[in-house]
Order: C-alpha cells, then sequence, then structure tokens
C-alpha cells in the first residue's frame, strides 16, 4: 500500500493505540484514542472485585475502546447500580467497565493497559470508604 493512497493516510491513527489485556492472554483490547480522565477508587466494590485496596480506572472517548480478542471469556457483574464489572473468566482480571446507559465500554482498568497509558488518574473517590491500605495510598501524590 502506498503512502500516496489518501485512504491509506486517513485511516491511520495521530499516535499509537493503546493496548491491553487480562492476565492470561485470552482477552486483548485497543483504544485508538486517548483515555479522557482517570480516578484512585477507594469504594468497597472495587476493593472486593480487585483484590486491591485502590483501583486505577480510567474513561474511554465513547465507542472508541475495541475487544480485539476473547470477547467470549468476558463476564460482567451488575451490582444493579452504577458500571457493569467486566472481568475475564479464565483469568479473573478486572479489565473493564459498561456504562448501563449506553452500553458502551466506557471504562479500562488501567493496570490492563500495556505501557503507559498516557494520563494519570487526577483524582480519589469513594474515600471515606477507604480501608487502612487505602488511606496510607493517599499519603503519596496522585500524580506523580
Ligand atoms: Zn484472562
Ligand atoms: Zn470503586
Amino acid at each position: 500500500m502506498s503512502i500516496d493512497d489518501p485512504a491509506a493516510v486517513s485511516e491511520r491513527p495521530a499516535s499509537p493505540a493503546l493496548t491491553g489485556g487480562c492476565g492470561c492472554g485470552a482477552v486483548r483490547f485497543e483504544i485508538p484514542e486517548p483515555l479522557v480522565g482517570a480516578a484512585y477508587c477507594h469504594c468497597t466494590r472495587c476493593q472486593r472485585r480487585s483484590g486491591t485496596a485502590v483501583q486505577a480506572s480510567a474513561k474511554v472517548e465513547p465507542g472508541s475502546l475495541k475487544v480485539t480478542q476473547g470477547e467470549e471469556h468476558l463476564k460482567g457483574w451488575a451490582p444493579g447500580e452504577g458500571f457493569e464489572k467486566i472481568f475475564c473468566i479464565e483469568c479473573g482480571s478486572a479489565l473493564l467497565g459498561r456504562d448501563p446507559q449506553t452500553g458502551e465500554l466506557a471504562i479500562v482498568r488501567m493496570g490492563a493497559i500495556d505501557g503507559d497509558p498516557g494520563i494519570r488518574p487526577q483524582a480519589h473517590q469513594f474515600v471515606a470508604y477507604a480501608g487502612p491500605l487505602g488511606a496510607d495510598s493517599r499519603r503519596r501524590p496522585a500524580a506523580l
């Protein structure tokens, strides 16, 4: 394909897409657009579903995240309110969040991204629910 071909040029993203996946490799995804925001969440739900004290999640441009491999290995937990929490059923990795209003994949768990996600969490949310480890983590600045 020639670089003189206008169609080929317009299909090329301005910067390389972010990629990521689960721990066992069954699921892979791609995010062509830059992430639009990120936060550390201290809520009890995030502590339980991730097994961590604090969960770093980022918002994606609506409709931009594509599961490129292993969609059949994904399962969601819809707790009744808030986003559906999507994980790999083979390895349990927390991966994505789906907005129940739009049905779109709107959130990515930042630990599932390959390399530098390009942004850093700018806030801590649900700090009133933080356990002792989460409180310790806030003694460091959110953006290093
Ligand atoms: Zn997996
Ligand atoms: Zn949370």
